[in-house]
C-alpha cells in the first residue's frame, strides 16, 4: 500500500473549517467539524444545555487542537470522545484534544480498541510516516470501551451503540440518539464522496449497508456520515448502489486479476457515473486503488 504513504499528507494541510450548525428547538444540538480539502473527515459535536461529546476525533493534531478550539468556544464540558471506527483519520486528533481538556474518557468497542492498540492493519505508523510531527508520537487510544446495544447517557444526550461488525473497517460502531432521531454512522457512508474501500471487505460492507437499511428504515432519521454534510437515510441505498456497481464493473472484466487499461476504463465510468465526488482519503488516484482491492477481493472468494 505504498500509495498510502502520499496518503494524508495532502489532508495535513487543510484549511477551512466546515460548521453546518442546525438551530432548532431539540435539546441535543448537532454541529459539523471538517476542514475542507481533499480527505476532509467529521467530527460531530453534540451538546445539550450542559453537556458536549464529540464523535471522531480528526486526522491530525494540528485538526485536533483547532476542535478543541471549536469546543472551547461552546463553553460547555467535554464529557466524552466516542471513536466510531479505527482508521487513523477519526482519531488522529485525540492528543491535542487531551492536551485541552485532560482526562476526558475516549470510548469505542472493544475490537476497534484492540484494532487501535495492536495498530492491526499498520494505518497509525502508515499515519505517522506521512504526518511525521503531525501525528502524536503514540497513540492514544481508547480507555474506556461500551458494549452492543449499550445506553450511553450524557444530560439529555443518549446514545446507543450499534456494532455492527466489518464493512468499510473492521469494526464499525454507529449510534442512535432516539429521541432526536440521529444516527452517526461513521464510515458505514459518505455523503457526496468517494469512499475507500482499500480494506477490500465490500462483500461484508455491502452486506452490512443492507442491514443497517433494513434496521433504521425510518425515512426521518438525521444520517451523520464520517465524511461530507448530514443526510438522510437514502444514503444507505446510495452506498449499497455505489458498491454494487464497482464490484460488477470490476467482475465483468475480473479474468486472471485486471490490466491497467481495465483499471482505468472502470475508473472513467464511476467517474461519469458518480462524477465530482471529492475523494474520503488523500490517496492518490484512490479509485485506482479501490478497484485493485476490490478486484483481489473478488478473486480470492
Ligand atoms: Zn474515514
Amino acid at each position: 500500500m505504498n500509495t498510502l504513504h502520499v496518503v494524508l499528507a495532502v489532508a495535513v494541510a487543510l484549511l477551512v473549517t466546515a460548521c453546518d450548525q442546525r438551530s432548532t428547538g431539540s435539546a441535543v444540538a448537532v454541529s459539523r467539524f471538517a476542514q475542507e480539502g481533499e480527505g476532509t473527515v467529521n467530527s460531530w459535536i453534540v451538546e445539550d444545555s450542559e453537556n458536549l461529546i464529540v464523535i471522531d476525533a480528526q486526522r491530525s493534531l494540528s485538526a485536533g487542537r483547532d476542535l478543541a478550539d471549536d469546543i472551547e468556544t461552546r463553553g460547555k464540558p467535554l464529557r466524552a470522545i466516542l471513536i466510531t471506527h479505527p482508521h487513523p483519520d477519526h482519531f488522529g486528533g485525540i492528543d491535542a484534544i487531551l492536551e485541552r481538556f485532560p482526562s476526558t474518557p475516549i470510548l469505542s468497542s472493544p475490537l476497534t480498541q484492540r484494532i487501535m492498540q495492536n495498530d492491526e492493519n499498520g494505518f497509525i505508523a502508515l499515519t505517522k510516516q506521512v504526518l511525521g510531527s503531525d501525528a502524536p508520537e503514540k497513540q492514544t487510544i481508547p480507555t474506556v470501551t461500551f458494549e452492543d446495544g449499550q445506553e450511553l447517557k450524557w444530560g439529555e444526550i443518549t446514545l446507543i451503540a450499534d456494532e455492527r461488525g466489518v464493512g468499510e473497517a473492521d469494526s464499525m460502531s454507529i449510534f442512535l440518539e432516539p429521541d432526536e432521531g440521529f444516527l452517526f454512522v461513521g464510515d458505514v457512508v459518505d455523503n457526496g464522496m468517494t469512499s475507500f474501500m482499500m480494506e477490500g471487505h465490500t462483500g461484508q460492507w455491502l452486506l452490512q449497508l443492507r442491514n443497517i437499511r433494513t434496521d433504521y428504515a425510518a425515512e426521518d432519521l438525521v444520517v451523520f456520515p464520517g465524511h461530507g454534510p448530514r443526510g438522510d437515510t437514502s444514503l444507505f441505498q446510495e452506498g449499497i448502489d455505489i458498491l454494487t456497481w464497482v464490484r460488477g464493473a470490476v467482475g465483468d472484466r475480473l479474468n486472471d486479476g485486471l490490466n491497467e487499461r481495465e483499471i482505468d476504463e472502470i475508473v472513467e465510468l464511476y467517474e461519469a457515473a458518480y462524477p465530482d465526488r471529492p475523494a474520503v482519503a488523500a490517496v492518490p488516484n484512490l479509485m485506482h486503488e479501490n478497484i485493485r482491492a476490490v478486484a483481489k477481493e473478488l478473486s480470492t472468494n
